[in-house]
C-alpha cells in the first residue's frame, strides 16, 4: 500500500529476484517483490494455467493483439495469430535493431523458457567476469544454484530410443558426420515426468507441444522452487501487476519506489509509493538498464556510474533451420525441451555452442533447427530518449554479422557434408537467419563497472543490481544457470556485510 516502509524490496521475480527473495527471506528479513506480471496459479476457462503453442490465446503474449513467435513463418505463410490484449507470458520488446523475448510474471524468463541449465565453461566466465573468484564459483556457487534450481539429466538409454528426441539424434549425426562435437545439454525440466508422459501415464506438457508459453506440467520454474521455498519462510510477500517507474532517495534515509498498479489490459489502475531501506534490482537485463538510465538521465540518481546502460549484448544469439533428406528424418513427435548441443566454442574460426531446437509443429517437417550461441564481441548502450520519454537500445542488426559468419562456418560446412540446404522460410518470407531477435539479453550494468563487484549501485547506498544485467553481454551458453549462481554469490556477500 502506497506509504507503506518496508526493509527489502526486490524489483521482478526471474532468477535473480528469486534468488535475492530466498535467501533475504531465510535471513529473517520480511522481503517484499513486486512484479509486473500475473501470477500463473489459476486455470482458466479450458482448466490449463498455459495455452500451448499450436492454438495460442490471450495467455501467450504480453499486451499485444497477436502473437509473435520466434519461428515466425513456415512454407510462405505466417503463422502469428491475432489473440486479446492481455498480461500474458510471453513478451517481444521491441527496439529499433532487435527484439528480446523475456518472461512476465511470477517467475520471470522461468515460466517461458527452454530450461537448458548450463553452466558456463570456466576459462570464458573468467574471462568475461575477471573480478569474481572462479574457486568460489565453481567450488560453492554454481553447485548451490544448480541444486535449488533442481537441474537433471536425460536417461541417455531412453534418449537413444524414444521417437520424442528422433529431432536431436538426427541433428547429433549430422552434426558428428561433419567433425563436430556435440554434448547433453542438463535441463530444470523432470526427464522423469517426460518419459511418464511418453508412457501415457501423465499430461503431456513437454510431449505436448508447450513451453515459450508455459509448461503446464513437468517444468520447475522459479515459482516451484526458489520462490516456493522463499514463500514457505512466512517471510516473503509478491504483489503481482505492480511496474516500478522510479526510485528516489527518501527523505531521512531509504528510497521511494513508485509504482503503477495495471489491469489484466494493462490499464494503469493507480500508481503508488513505497519507501524501502534497500532495494534490488531485478527486472532483467533490459528491465534494470531501463530503469536505471532513465533515473540517472532525470537527474533521479543523477551519481550513478556512466558505466550504467553500457556493455549489453545479445549472447551471440542467431537461429537457422536446415533442411534434412527425407532419409534423416527429425520426426512428426517432438519433445519441447531442448537436451543436445554442438559444442564447437574452442574453435576460434567458428566459436559457437549451439542448441538443437525443437520445432514440435505436429507434422514431419525434416528440419533441424538450431539456437546457436556465438562468440560475437558486439555490444550496445541503453540511452535515455528526451524526445519520447523512452530509453532506446542502440543494437543495430548490422552488428550480428560477425555471429552469422560463425554459424555459418558450422551450418555450411555440415550442408557440404550432406548435401543439403538452408531453410529460408521460417524467419520471414526468405530470410535464412533468425538475427532480428533475441532470448538471452544481458548486461546493461555490468558486475564490477557499473556497479561494485557484488552488485552495489556506486554512490547510492541500499541500491543493487541482481540480475542479467551484471552480466557482459555473452556468457557462452545459455545463460539462467550463470546469472543463479552469480546472485547466490553477491547476495551471501550483502547478508553478510549489509544486512544488520
Ligand atoms: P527475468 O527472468 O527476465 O526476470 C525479470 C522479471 O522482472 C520479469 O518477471 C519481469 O516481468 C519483471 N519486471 C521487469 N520490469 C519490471 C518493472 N519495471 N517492475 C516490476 N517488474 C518488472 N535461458 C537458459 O539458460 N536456458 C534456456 O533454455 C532458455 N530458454 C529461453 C527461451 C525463451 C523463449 C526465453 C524468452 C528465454 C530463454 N532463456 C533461457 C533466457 C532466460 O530465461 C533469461 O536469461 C533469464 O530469465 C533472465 O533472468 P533475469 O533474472 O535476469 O530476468
Amino acid at each position: 500500500n502506497s506509504g507503506d516502509r518496508v526493509p527489502a524490496l526486490v524489483i521482478g521475480s526471474g532468477y535473480g529476484g528469486a534468488v535475492t527473495a530466498l535467501r533475504l527471506t531465510q535471513a529473517g528479513i520480511d522481503t517484499h517483490v513486486v512484479e509486473m506480471g500475473r501470477s500463473w496459479d489459476t486455470p482458466g476457462a479450458d482448466g490449463k494455467i498455459f495455452c500451448g503453442m499450436l492454438n495460442p490465446d490471450k495467455r501467450s503474449t504480453w499486451l499485444s493483439t497477436s502473437t509473435d513467435q520466434p519461428v515466425s513463418n513456415f512454407m510462405g505463410f505466417g503463422i502469428n495469430k491475432s489473440v486479446d490484449k492481455y498480461v500474458g507470458v510471453l513478451d517481444s520488446e521491441k527496439f529499433s535493431g532487435i527484439k528480446v523475448y523475456q518472461g512476465r510474471g511470477v517467475g520471470g524468463g522461468s515460466l517461458a523458457n527452454g530450461g537448458m541449465a548450463v553452466t558456463p565453461k570456466r576459462a570464458w566466465f573468467e574471462e568475461i567476469l575477471p573480478s569474481v573468484d572462479s574457486n568460489e564459483m565453481y567450488n560453492t556457487f554454481f553447485p548451490r544454484a544448480n541444486a535449488t534450481l533442481g537441474v537433471n539429466t536425460i536417461d541417455q538409454t531412453w534418449f537413444e530410443s524414444t521417437p520424442w528426441y528422433q529431432f536431436a539424434r538426427t541433428g547429433r549425426k549430422t552434426a558428428q558426420r561433419s567433425g563436430f562435437a556435440t554434448t547433453f545439454v542438463p535441463n530444470v525440466y523432470d526427464f522423469e515426468y517426460m518419459k511418464k508422459e511418453a508412457a501415457g501415464q501423465v499430461t503431456k506438457s513437454g510431449l505436448g507441444g508447450e513451453v515459450i508459453y508455459g509448461n503446464n506440467a513437468g517444468k520447475k520454474s522459479l515459482d516451484k522452487t526458489y520462490l516456493a521455498q522463499a514463500s514457505a519462510t512466512g517471510k516473503l510477500t509478491i504483489t503481482t501487476l505492480h511496474r516500478v517507474t522510479k526510485v528516489a532517495p527518501a527523505a531521512g534515509a531509504g528510497y521511494d519506489v513508485t509504482m503503477e498498479q495495471i489491469d489484466e489490459q494493462g490499464n494503469v489502475v493507480a500508481t503508488k509509493t513505497v519507501t524501502a531501506d534497500k532495494v534490488f534490482f531485478a527486472a532483467g537485463s533490459v528491465g534494470t538498464s531501463k530503469l536505471l538510465v532513465a533515473m540517472k538521465a532525470q537527474g533521479i540518481l543523477p551519481n550513478l556510474s556512466g558505466e550504467v546502460g553500457e556493455g549489453w549484448g545479445n549472447n551471440g544469439n542467431i537461429m537457422v533451420g536446415r533442411a534434412n533428406h527425407m532419409w534423416d528424418a527429425t520426426g512428426k513427435d517432438q519433445a519441447t525441451i531442448p537436451t543436445m548441443g554442438i559444442d564447437n566454442w574452442s574453435d576460434p574460426a567458428a566459436p559457437i555452442f549451439a542448441e538443437i531446437a525443437p520445432l514440435p509443429a505436429g507434422l514431419e517437417t525434416y528440419v533441424s533447427l538450431y539456437l546457436a550461441i556465438t562468440k560475437n564481441p558486439e555490444r550496445a548502450r541503453f540511452q535515455f530518449n528526451s524526445g519520447t520519454g523512452k530509453v532506446d537500445l542502440s543494437w543495430a542488426q548490422s552488428q550480428n554479422q560477425k555471429g552469422i559468419d560463425m554459424a555459418k562456418a558450422v551450418f555450411d560446412k555440415i550442408n557440404q557434408k550432406e548435401g543439403t540446404i538452408y531453410r529460408t522460410d521460417l524467419f520471414g518470407v526468405v530470410k535464412t537467419w533468425g538475427d532480428h531477435f533475441t532470448y538471452h539479453p544481458l548486461g546493461g550494468c555490468v558486475l564490477n563497472k557499473a556497479t561494485d563487484n557484488y552488485g552495489r549501485l556506486n554512490g547510492y547506498p541500499g541500491l543493487y543490481v541482481m540480475d542479467g544485467a551484471l552480466v557482459p553481454g555473452n556468457t557462452g551458453v545459455n545463460p539462467f544457470v550463470t546469472i543463479t549462481a552469480l546472485a547466490e554469490r553477491n547476495i551471501d556477500k550483502i547478508i553478510a556485510t549489509d544486512m544488520h
